[in-house]
């Protein structure tokens, strides 16, 4: 154990802190809490007039439009039933582009004139928020337009009480656009996406035959890695505290391959912690089902059940927050950086997806006779034409300052997007394009269909962690998202270029079908032309490999290793033309979800520059000086005495803090040199110049951190904070 101070002060609060015994979020955990808090379709259906209801619930289950003249009705109903659960405020919640949740709160108290208030709540209200828009990010948009913007009622995304102990609010789903419609946020895109989708597969679904067809969607199931800190020792790292990540710091003595429990720790206190977030989820109606621990000491994660898109990303977005508030009455903190630890396993975020609706179930499932597979594979076919067309909207879809650390460092997916297939439907996709499929794989036996599609068997097993988009068994999993990020982003993109490959094939349907081909050789058309077109984009083997990379440019497969590569894909003439025919994304929009990404980068890179040169001035090169100190000290001391003095340590620190200090200088000239630069040439200039020159500071610090006294070093090490719980 340390003699440090700052570090053995921190060691001995964690050691005294226990779980808080009186859980705010009660200790029921039984399944009636499900959902409690939530503003759901059965308290409605209690709550509401019989019309009312039934109007409400078509908007919600069929995409029906809204109708206004309900609003003030389910207003009251809403205030009613928060206002006995203890709720005096309302907020629409909103989800800029910084990727964060944002609020604005009102109190349900209405003054009359006379001096007097009442409570209330207009259905006006309800339906439309006008909050200062000015602090969040628009990307130029509102600029050249108006200053204000509004939100707008979400319909499809209940409300919800969140708990608090200053008191509890009811909080609203909202959209979030300028004044004259311009999207300023994820989810309108979101909903403008899951629309596009949904037009097209109807068009194939009614080409297969289907009659009744409800309004189609897609499905996530995000799983969320996690590090847990003691706020103990974040709160003596400026740069955990401030960036998210450890700027400075050796590796442990032990890595990931010790287990959890070296170090005296306390898993009562995270076991404590989860059942208390899992509790405020339950609340909320987020189905947090499972919860483990991930690769790395103080990494976990914990997976919902999927949902509708739309909702799933509303929920991805509570869980976060809700853990950040419960981790810290735990004395946690919750870290959702990619990469809080270099050398130490990072955390992503799988967004697992599937496409479908209430009738005919989820499409990305293998059916168990040929028709169902002809289905099936027509579904898959498209996934195949979308990441193959617009794998670099994929990639820029989930790059970050933060996610760079991560793609491609072989512990997570390449900056390639390929598409795992699994031996059987990579064996069905050979046969389809060498002229049709009739048997297929399994398990090394061959089934004959009775038509000329093979039966296909749902194989959960067969799996590929190195791919960035793996088929696993009924859904696609999209592997290569940020742990921090937002999942509305990827799904914008996965519903809107599943929306033209849908519309392809739904055209070479209709096209094939009216000049008088036969409907299941006409699916046999447009499957072999798909893969013969996109199956480059298909790739069952290492994702890891040296090997892949080399291959996969060779087909053309876009390598985009970081953010700055990444964001061009917003800006390519495909890219305008895919978003406005599809409706997503006007120019104006799409070129502010570029400037917002850039911007943000810049802005993550040049807090952590600024932090690293702080840190190293005002804690590193401190504590390494006052060490040479001492040991100069002892040299002089030596030699008065007239013993000969062994010089070495002092002589290899001291080249250590010249060292460091030369790195301070050179970040300094670094960060200077970037105003002469703006746009990407700066973001390209941040990435190849201040980031390195971050890097040389670390470097002498971190080898200072092995030769400077324990006692002298007070920032908290590796080993303390990803071991001491
Ligand atoms: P893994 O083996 O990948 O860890 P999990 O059982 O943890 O798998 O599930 C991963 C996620 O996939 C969960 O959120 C789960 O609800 C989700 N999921 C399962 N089926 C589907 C589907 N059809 N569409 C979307 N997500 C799904
Ligand atoms: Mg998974």
């Amino acid at each position: 154990m340390t003699a440090n101070p700052t570090r053995l002060g921190a060691i001995r609060e964690i050691e005294a802190n226990e779980a808080p015994t009186a859980f705010f979020n009660g200790t029921d955990e039984s399944p009636e809490i499900f959902g409690e808090n939530v503003f759901s379709l059965p308290v409605m259906a209690k709550r509401l007039p019989k019309s009312v209801y039934k109007s409400v619930a078509a908007t919600i289950e069929k995409g029906d439009k809204l109708d206004p003249a309900i609003a003030d009705v389910v207003a009251a109903a809403m205030k009613d039933w928060a206002m006995e659960k203890g709720v005096t405020h309302y907020a629409h919640v909103f989800y800029p582009l910084t990727g964060l949740t944002a609020e604005k709160h009102d109190s349900f108290m209405e003054p009359v004139g006379d001096g007097t208030a009442i409570w209330e709540f207009q259905g006006k209200i309800l339906v439309q928020g006008e909050p200062d828009a000015s602090s969040f990010p628009n990307g130029g948009i509102r600029a050249t337009f108006e200053a204000r913007g509004y939100t707008g009622w979400d319909v499809q995304s209940p409300a919800y009480i969140l708990e608090n102990p200053n008191g509890s609010t009811l909080c609203i789903p909202t959209i979030f656009v300028s004044m004259t419609g311009e999207a300023l946020d994820y989810k309108t895109p979101l909903l403008r996406s899951q629309k596009a989708m949904s037009e097209q597969a109807t068009r194939v679904l009614a080409a297969f035959g289907h009659k009744d067809i409800d309004n189609v969607v897609s499905y996530c199931g995000p799983e969320q890695e996690y590090f847990l800190v003691d706020t103990s020792f974040v709160n003596s790292r400026p740069d955990l505290l401030i960036a998210g990540r450890t700027l400075f710091g050796a590796k442990p003595a032990k890595g990931q391959e010790f287990d959890d429990h070296y170090f005296g720790a306390i898993p009562e206190r995270v076991l404590a912690f989860m059942h208390d977030t899992e509790r405020a989820l339950f609340k909320l109606g987020v189905p947090a089902k499972t919860r483990h621990n991930e690769v790395a000491p103080g990494q976990f994660e914990i997976a919902p059940v999927f949902q509708k898109a739309n909702l799933a990303a509303d929920h991805q977005q509570l869980l976060m927050t809700t853990f950040k508030s419960i981790a810290k009455r735990h004395g946690f903190a919750a870290l959702f950086h990619e990469k809080p630890f270099a050398g130490v396993n990072g955390s992503g975020k799988h967004v697992n997806f599937s496409f479908g609706n209430g009738n005919q179930g989820n499409f990305l499932n293998p059916g168990d006779n040929p028709h169902d597979n002809a289905q099936f594979l027509v579904f898959c076919a498209a996934v195949i034409r979308a990441v193959h067309l617009y794998g670099g909207l994929l990639r820029v879809s989930i790059a970050s300052a933060g996610n760079d650390h991560r793609l491609g460092a072989n512990e997570a997916p390449p900056a390639i997007i390929s598409i795992f297939l699994g031996d059987q439907l990579q064996d069905v996709f050979e046969q389809i394009a060498k002229g049709g499929a009739t048997s297929s794989k399994q398990k090394g036996a061959l089934s004959v269909g009775v038509d000329s599609l093979p039966v296909l068997t749902q194989d959960a097993g067969d799996r590929n962690r190195t791919s960035p988009m793996a088929f696993t068994g009924n859904r696609f999993e999209f592997r290569a998202v940020g742990s921090a990020q937002t999942v509305a982003a990827p799904l914008v993109i996965i519903n809107t270029i599943m929306a033209e490959a849908l519309d392809y094939i739904a055209t070479e349907l209709e096209a094939a079908v009216a000049s008088g081909t036969e409907f299941n050789a006409a699916v046999q058309q447009v499957l072999a032309k798909v893969i013969e077109q996109h199956g480059a984009a298909v790739f069952n083997g290492n994702g890891y490999s040296t090997e892949w990379h080399e291959e996969a440019v060779t087909r053309g497969l876009k390598k985009l290793d970081t953010t700055v590569d990444s964001l061009p894909e917003y800006q390519t003439p495909e890219a305008k033309e895919l978003f406005s025919k599809y409706g997503v994304f006007n120019e104006a929009e799409l070129e502010a979800r570029y400037e917002v990404a850039l911007e943000q980068y810049l802005m993550a890179v040049n807090v952590e520059a600024n932090l690293t040169e702080e840190i190293a001035k005002t804690t590193i090169l401190p504590s390494a000086v006052r060490y040479q100190t001492e040991l100069a000290d002892n040299v002089a001391s030596l030699e008065a005495a007239g013993i000969e003095a062994d010089k070495s340590d002092l002589l290899a620190l001291s080249e250590l803090v010249a060292t460091l200090r030369t790195g301070i200088k050179g970040l300094q000239a670094a960060v200077a040199g970037q105003h002469d630069t703006e746009g990407i040439e700066e973001a390209a200039y941040v990435k190849d110049t201040v980031l390195p020159a971050m890097l040389v500071v670390r470097e002498a610090a971190d080898a200072l951190e092995s030769v400077v006294a324990d006692d002298l070093w007070d920032l908290p090490t590796y080993q303390e904070m990803l071991f001491i719980r």
